[in-house]
């Protein structure tokens, strides 16, 4: 899915942020809930895949000591050691699909707290060397889980107190230690887990500052995007009558005839306004320019707008597109634009035709079965059907005629 774009707001966000101190990086609002389900995907393969391997390393744990350790030690082990599995699995499928985060967070501290729990009891129920071993395993469980999961730093610190605080009592009732040498070594294992919880709360603020960075990316990128299209735009555009400009169409010609269009029926007409230099003359340039896009109009107003194409050809002169359609269509159209163009009744007082803007239209049309007749080879003949309707003394639509030619002369045609 891709991204979506950020609103004007947030996007002032994302620079006052990124323009403070990294340490000082707090997500809130839109931008928060964005940043979390970006990486909810991530946090919850972490935290499935580490429970299912807590829950398989347990067991496997449990066969192993029933291979090699005395079979009332073994005997002991198994009713806390069973919490864990059924705890860590349970943990797993809440966070197999995104659930509130009241549910998340409850499912990962009770899933944390009976694992720890399963850990530290395997210990104490064991008794003996068992005891602390179990313990400081313990504390290794929960330095792992707080390195790696990406959750809020309120669910960190919660795992890490519960893991000290069930260390402290649990190892206060072990009959193999004073009370001062418990109190010693909760305060020592409490320095590292300070240290861990710290670690995780910078890459916590790094993790935000890297989305931070992405949403600036995108949004530059977006806007880079919008730039070209508008210059695209622009760029095949003709500034005064908004239609396509020549290049436009000229590329769009060519990369029609070679996706394999030179083989379907197409009709061109070449439009071109009778005396239009003697109109700027009388009336002035601007008028001229009016006159103009008021004619662009009128012939887009003839043609069909999801197919056909209308460009300025060059001053005065508009190419027109039709495919797929017959000659007596092509010509219906060419007649069409004729006569509307008379009709708007804009006036030239320069034109030796008429008191209004008249125009001459040549056509020129490629059946299926003219296979070989090329790009150029169809302007040229709309070219002249225009140069003959100016010749016979224009407002008048005229047809390219193709004399019939023999093979060999078509191929030599074809070259030309
Ligand atoms: P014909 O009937 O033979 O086509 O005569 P014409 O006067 O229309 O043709 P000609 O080629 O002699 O003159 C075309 C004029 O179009 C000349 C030029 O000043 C004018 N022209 C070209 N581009 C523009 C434009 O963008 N705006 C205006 N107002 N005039 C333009
Ligand atoms: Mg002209
Ligand atoms: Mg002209």
């Amino acid at each position: 899915m891709p991204p979506r774009p950020l609103t004007g707001a947030m996007a002032d966000e994302v620079e006052r942020l990124l323009s403070g101190r990294t340490r000082d990086i707090r997500l809130t609002g839109e931008l928060r809930r964005r940043f979390d389900e970006r990486l909810w995907r991530q946090t919850a393969k972490v935290i499935r895949s580490w429970m299912i391997w807590v829950a398989f390393v347990d067991v496997l744990t449990l066969a192993l000591n029933a291979a090699l350790l005395p079979r009332q030690v073994v005997l002991s082990m198994i009713a806390p050691a069973c919490l864990l599995p059924p705890a860590a699995i349970l943990t797993a499928v809440v966070w197999n699909k995104p659930r509130p985060a009241a549910v998340q967070r409850a499912s990962l501290l009770l899933g944390m707290f009976l694992i720890l729990l399963s850990v530290g009891l395997v210990g104490v129920f064991a008794g003996g060397e068992f005891y602390e071993r179990h313990l400081s395993i313990m504390l290794f469980v929960a330095t792992s889980a707080i390195t790696i999961f990406s959750v809020p730093l309120a669910w960190t610190i919660a795992i890490a107190c519960y893991a000290l605080c069930l260390y402290l009592i649990l190892q206060w009732h072990n009959p193999l230690l004073e009370a001062g040498s418990v109190v010693a070594a909760t305060l020592f294992f409490s320095c590292g887990i300070i240290a861990t919880v710290v670690a995780r709360r910078t890459m916590n603020i790094l993790a935000q500052k890297t989305f931070l960075l992405d949403c600036r990316d995108q949004r530059r990128v977006a806007e880079l995007a919008d730039a070209n299209a508008r210059l695209e735009r622009l760029a095949r555009t003709d500034p005064l009558t908004g239609i396509a400009n020549r290049r436009w169409m000229m590329e769009t010609l060519e990369s029609l005839w070679r996706h394999g269009r030179e083989t379907g029926i197409v009709a061109m007409l070449m439009c071109d306004i009778d005396h239009f230099k003697g109109l700027n003359d009388k009336l002035g340039h601007g008028e001229g320019d009016r006159c103009l896009v008021k004619v662009a109009g009128i012939i887009q107003s003839c043609v069909r707008a999801d197919r056909d194409l209308v460009s300025r050809h060059g001053g005065e002169e508009f190419l027109v597109v039709l495919p797929d359609v017959d000659e007596e269509e092509a010509v219906a159209v060419a007649r069409r634009i004729r006569e509307s163009v008379e009709a708007a009744a804009l006036p030239n007082p320069a034109s030796s035709v008429g008191p209004s803007v008249t125009l001459s239209v040549g056509v020129a049309f490629k059946s299926r079965a003219d296979t070989g007749v090329s790009l150029a080879n169809l302007q040229h003949e709309a070219d002249m059907a225009l140069y003959r309707a100016k010749e016979a003394g224009r407002n008048q639509v005229s047809v390219f005629r193709r004399p019939p030619v023999a093979t060999g002369q078509t191929a030599a045609r074809r070259q030309g």
